[in-house]
């Protein structure tokens, strides 16, 4: 059994540090598409600040939550099966360009330096869409805050907890009890 951690917004305080930092608020991908679709201009203007911005994601900020789940998580499957799967967004990052590049590399700085056990062979910097061909049994969990990827994971087998902002650490751990 292996755990796929997502890090925006499940690990990391991304939409609040967008929020704090450029004074907008990005349309999560989990609101409704009128919602999206008004908002976004200004989500693209503000996707353009943060992808010129090399050190943004190595400064998120982590939710309260984040040191104990992933311990947590560790003391359960041991750490060369927990894995940090994250995306960037399609739009703004296209593969091997430096764009692109920088911010895999400073996802995974973000990464060493909350959680300097996970090895960087189990870290993942790919598009949302591509997160499920990192499924490879039915044992695989997923934790994603992302209906859409949760959605994906499940339709190719494997086991999926959606996190939002309702869910305590405890009921974290219970949802993950129950499938190990
Ligand atoms: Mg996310």
């Amino acid at each position: 059994m292996k755990i796929f951690l997502d890090i925006d917004d499940t690990l990391a305080n991304t939409s609040g540090y967008v929020k704090e930092k450029y004074n907008h608020k990005v349309y999560h991908p989990n609101s409704s598409l009128i919602k999206r679709n008004f908002y976004l201009i200004k989500d693209y203007f503000v996707l353009r600040h943060v992808r010129d911005n090399p050190v943004f994601w190595t400064e998120l900020p982590l939710l309260d939550h984040s040191k104990d789940l992933v311990d947590y998580c560790k003391n359960e499957v041991g750490k060369e099966n927990l894995f940090i799967l994250t995306a960037l967004p399609f739009l703004f990052y296209k593969k091997e360009t430096k764009e692109f590049l920088d911010a895999k590399h400073a996802k995974t700085q973000w990464v060493k330096k909350h959680f300097n056990f996970i090895e960087e062979q189990n870290i993942h910097v790919v598009y949302a869409r591509e997160k499920h061909q990192f499924l490879t049994g039915k044992q695989d969990v997923l934790i994603d805050d992302s209906q859409k990827n949760i959605y994906n994971w499940k339709n190719s087998g494997g086991h999926a907890i959606l996190y939002h902002h309702g869910l305590s650490l405890e009921d974290i751990k219970i949802k993950i009890k129950k499938l190990t």
